[in-house]
């Protein structure tokens, strides 16, 4: 299987341990859409901003969360009552800004069950203000003044991640967290403990995929990536995209 053109979100599928994974679980394969490409915070006509949905017999999750994932769901034809849960990479606001919507439209759309969400430090501070943002639409709601109210925050479970987190997303599919160079924070320092920048390796049933998220380069990611059936996916010549600035060495590795 080769992934759809992951230029700033470099998904890369390694050899499972599993490969000889009996038949009935193969049937619980999981497959990966990216729903958004482009990266750093300036729009783009053709392409969303970063969001991928790892598709698994238990629904969607999602992969970071730009402006633009609820089209690109549509897009894609996945209902967003589908989506259980989301994974975000690092809390820049072109891997988050479409995290309001996904919580907003669930929230209209009376879809039931808790959203788990996890992330790096500062997810919760970052949730807890998209859940402020919602109060006064969901008190409003449709005008029915004898409408019961369900508080936004009954509607998400949220979860901070550390350096080696690992998290059963399904019963199929495992996660595990490990920090990036997005940031150049010294090694230990404060900084480093209060921001963090993940990649993340899911494995599912017969391979794992690494999703590098934004990185310079990182002897984690390429120790992860490491006998990738498609290296060729990358796009090494360019260093302009990722969440960088023009002081900011990002790029993908
Ligand atoms: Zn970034």
């Amino acid at each position: 299987m080769r992934l759809p053109l992951p230029l700033v979100v470099a998904a890369m599928m390694v050899p499972s341990a599993l490969h000889s994974a009996p038949a009935e679980t193969a049937k619980a394969e999981a497959n990966w859409i990216t729903l958004g490409t482009i990266g750093g915070p300036v729009a783009n006509a053709h392409r969303s901003q970063p969001a991928n949905a790892l598709l698994t017999d238990q629904g969607a999750i999602l992969v970071d969360a730009g402006d633009g994932t609820v089209e690109q769901l549509a897009k894609a034809g996945i209902p967003l009552a589908r989506v259980r849960a989301v994974v975000l990479s690092h809390l820049h606001w072109d891997h988050t800004a479409g995290l309001q919507a996904v919580l907003g439209l669930r929230y209209q759309a009376d879809t039931p069950g808790k959203l788990r969400i996890y992330g790096p430090p500062g997810t919760a501070a970052l949730v807890a203000g998209l859940i402020v943002s919602m109060k006064p639409a969901a008190e409003a709601g449709y005008g029915d003044p004898n409408a019961a109210h369900v508080d936004p925050g009954d509607m998400v479970e949220v979860t901070e991640l550390a350096e080696g987190s690992k998290v059963a997303l399904t019963p199929a599919v495992t996660m595990v967290a490990a920090q990036n160079t997005h940031y150049g924070f010294p090694a230990g320092g404060e900084l480093d403990r209060k921001f963090k920048s993940f990649f993340y390796r899911f494995q599912l049933p017969s391979r794992s995929i690494v999703y590098t998220g934004n990185t310079g380069p990182s002897p984690a990611v390429e120790q992860l990536a490491h006998g990738a059936d498609s290296p060729g996916e990358r796009d090494d010549r360019r260093s302009d995209y990722g969440c960088s600035h023009s002081t900011q060495r990002a790029r993908h590795a």
